[in-house]
């Protein structure tokens, strides 16, 4: 198995990482990818990636990181960003989106012009892209349409839009990446949208330490995206180690991973 989506980086680890790599590994997950959220983060995801066999990093400036930041520091991030990109090791950019539904967003207008510079660095990196979307799935879509193709596609992370919105964002080349929530209880929605992804574009995630599958509690760590599987296979009916290896050989081949090590 292969989490897509994990923030390592997150200060809820820095006791306990060794521990929580080595649940990890004994569960089945053979390689992680970690976004990094915002320009402090980068070099210390980046380590962590250097340091641990099966452990990936992307670079990336998290739309819920701008309320914290002013705006005439935008262009600085960027800066660094590319900075960051130029240095190599990354396999992708992100994560980066649109965020319509945190409390005290920054406006749309700031994050859409964040977006496109990264979705520009993407391309100009040959790297596939982490996107985060919530509660601004139209205005991604357009935004996504009016862009020029991302070469190396990408990935909406935790999909939590419509079975509906699966084909068009699919026709873009995206992937869809599912964690936690198709665990709950009444999770129709995301299952209805996981059901509805084209074949060899499902990928699964913990989004630790947040969105913990049932049934654990507390804080989600990679060790748990064996629920997720679970839930993501029963979901479609079929067995998990088919759907183990589907959605790691479409993780393999987007984020250009490489053969598994251990
Ligand atoms: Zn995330």
């Amino acid at each position: 198995m292969i989490d897509t989506h994990c923030h390592l980086d997150a200060r809820a680890f820095d006791e306990a990482l060794d521990a929580v790599l080595a649940r990890a590994r004994a569960a089945g997950v053979t390689a992680l990818v970690v976004p990094g959220v915002a320009p402090g983060g980068w070099a210390a995801a980046a380590r962590l990636a250097a340091e641990e066999p099966g452990v990936h990093v992307a670079f990336g400036i998290h739309p819920q990181l701008l309320p914290q930041v002013p705006a005439r520091e935008d262009d600085a991030m960027l800066s660094d960003l590319e900075a960051a990109l130029s240095r190599g090791g990354a396999v992708a950019v992100g994560e980066c989106g649109l965020d319509g539904g945190s409390f005290g967003a920054a406006s749309l207008e700031r994050q859409a012009a964040l977006l496109r510079a990264q979705l520009a660095l993407a391309r100009r990196f040959g790297l596939p892209v982490i996107l985060h979307l919530l509660r601004a799935q139209h205005e991604l879509l357009a935004l996504l349409r009016e862009e020029a193709p991302l070469p190396a596609g990408g990935v909406l992370h935790s999909y939590s839009g419509g079975a509906e919105m699966v084909a068009p964002y699919a026709a873009l080349g995206l992937h869809f990446s599912f964690g936690g929530p198709i665990t709950y209880d009444g999770a129709r929605k995301p299952l209805a949208a996981l059901r509805a992804v084209p074949a060899g574009r499902l990928l699964v995630e913990t989004d630790a330490p947040d969105q913990t599958p049932r049934p654990h509690r507390g804080r989600c760590e990679p060790a748990f995206l064996a629920e997720v599987l679970r839930a993501a296979a029963a979901a479609l009916g079929r067995p998990e180690e088919e759907v183990a290896r589907e959605t790691s050989a479409a993780a393999r081949r987007l984020f250009r991973l490489g053969p598994p090590c251990g």
